[in-house]
């Protein structure tokens, strides 16, 4: 099994527990909590992928964050658990023809996930300022809140999701799923990269790939394991990466790579907010989904939304006197009118092109504007949309009609995505598909993907909980495969 994210380490914990003998490979290091960081900017150039500055090229430069650690992105992430709304997976078996996606079809994994990831509702006692005002600020607009779920046991709302939980409430993929994949007798090679598969003929025969100095990342010894089932999970990035590199060039592999893109509003209160307190997320509306839109309310450290104030000096200086009285708010939407590609470059690099269609940056601007109402409807003072040929500050209600019209293009946006998919996408024709709806590969023998890059089309929920949900029903189709 390459890769330990949600994907790959649920599954290996699944197959290890079955009795199967499984290696589980993780490029990156295991996070101990005393080596989390506060600061934002460390935790990025340690745990994450090309030290947190990956990013996609072509219609506009959109960063996108992939962990690179024991646990992958769970590790990192909001813990927001959804499982894929039916209109959502009705797409993927119209469109792609995936079997047994139904939500129906579907309950009894997702049901096992959530019990074992232990989710459950946000506690009203750890909701904070930030979150309880965007619940208010729906009900004044007349759309719904809803508490959102989550994979944790005894949060204590530090609002530190992003920099890895400071108590370990968060059930991340390396503390449930691997020590019970260990328990069970599985083994786990961390800083341990895959580079190629071995392949023999059509066959997948295992993995080739090197040591790497964990922080340096410098390469180490070659490193070479043998399978009967090879599973890469190494994420929508790099596992179609590794297949290029290991001379499989069918079309679809890297093709249709899909994103959530998303950018986040700050709002101005006169009174105190203490925006790091609380869950990082509490709350977000779904009355907009099937239109591509999603809200949340959100915090991430200043230093990943500071840089968006307008002014520099004094002005720059008066508005982080003010962080404590600002809440932040996001939208992201469905991305599903735009597409991009990823390539293998060079011995280790590769090249990520993604183009946003109008109708999506359309789609960014109507959820802006959705804030703004929502904002002003609860006092806010200002809000700040940090976007390009928008004015610095909006300062009343009318803002809302102003952003949703204004004309824009993608490059205006400061938008990012760590939502990925579509670039080893799951379907039932060969021509367009990397593997079939059990995951594996076509036209190759042995080898299964398990990771977000399977999802043959935006799935318009958070990601997380799909794929383990995906990867719970694999065990059982790997169970009688091998
Ligand atoms: C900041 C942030 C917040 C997010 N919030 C949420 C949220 O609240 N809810 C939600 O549903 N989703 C969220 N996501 C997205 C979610 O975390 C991802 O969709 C999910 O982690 C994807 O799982 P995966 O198994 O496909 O891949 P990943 O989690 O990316 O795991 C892939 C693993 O493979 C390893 N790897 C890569 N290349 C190699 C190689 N060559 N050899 C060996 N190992 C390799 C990586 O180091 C990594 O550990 C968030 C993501 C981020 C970054």
């Amino acid at each position: 099994m390459i890769g330990s994210g949600p994907g790959g380490a649920y599954l290996a914990k699944r197959l290890t527990e079955q009795g199967r003998s499984v290696i589980l490979v993780e490029a990156g290091p295991v996070v101990r909590t005393r080596d989390f960081h506060k600061d934002a900017g460390s935790t990025l150039s340690q745990y994450f992928m090309e030290g947190g500055l990956r990013r996609t090229a072509g219609n506009l430069y959109m960063p996108t964050m992939q962990a690179r650690c024991l646990g992958g992105g769970s590790v990192f992430n909001s813990a927001i658990c959804m499982r894929t709304p039916q209109f959502a997976a009705d797409k993927w078996s119209r469109d792609h023809g995936v079997l047994g996606i139904d939500p129906a079809a579907m309950d009894p994994y997702y049901e096992r996930v959530e019990q074992f990831m232990g989710v459950r509702k946000v506690d009203p006692s750890i909701q904070g300022r930030r979150n309880e005002l965007f619940r208010v600020a729906c009900e004044e607009v007349g759309i719904n809140p809803t508490v959102i779920e989550r994979n944790e046991e005894g949060c204590r709302g530090s609002s530190n999701c992003f920099n890895g939980c400071p108590t370990r409430a968060k059930k991340s993929l390396d503390v449930r799923g691997v020590p019970e994949m260990i328990e069970a007798g599985g083994r786990v090679y961390t800083s341990l990269r895959a580079d190629t598969l071995l392949m023999e003929g059509h066959r997948v025969r295992g993995i080739e790939g090197y040591t790497v100095e964990p922080f340096s990342k410098r390469p180490g010894q070659r490193v070479r394991i043998t399978a009967k089932c090879t599973i890469l999970a190494a994420g929508a990035i790099a596992t179609p990466v590794i297949m290029q590199r290991s001379g499989i060039k069918r079309d679809p592999v890297g093709r249709n790579l899909q994103f959530h893109p998303g950018t986040a509003l700050m709002g101005l209160f006169e009174d105190e907010i203490a925006p790091w307190s609380g869950a990082t997320q509490g709350y977000h509306c779904l009355d907009f989904m099937e239109e591509g839109i999603k809200l949340e309310s959100l915090w991430v450290a200043p230093s990943l939304l500071a840089f968006r104030f307008p002014g520099i000096g004094k002005r720059l200086k008066e508005m982080l006197s003010r962080y404590n009285h600002m809440a932040s708010w996001a939208v992201w939407v469905s991305g599903e009118d735009s597409k991009g590609r990823v390539r293998a470059r060079g011995r280790a690099g590769h090249d990520i092109q993604y183009h946003i269609a109008q109708k999506d940056v359309q789609r960014m601007q109507d959820g802006m504007a959705k804030l703004i109402e929502m904002y002003f409807a609860v006092g806010s003072r200002a809000v700040y949309p940090g976007v390009y040929g928008l004015p610095d500050e909006i300062s009343d209600a009318s803002g809302a009609e102003l952003v949703q019209r204004a004309k824009l293009s993608p490059k205006n946006f400061p938008i990012a995505s760590n939502h990925v998919f579509g670039s080893t996408s799951m379907g039932e024709d060969p021509a367009r598909h990397v593997v079939d709806s059990s995951g594996a590969a076509w036209e190759l023998d042995d080898l299964y993907i398990c990771d977000t890059g399977i999802f043959p089309s935006t799935p318009a929920a958070n990601p997380m909980l799909t794929v383990m949900a995906i990867a719970d029903r694999m065990a059982e189709t790997l169970e009688s495969r091998y």
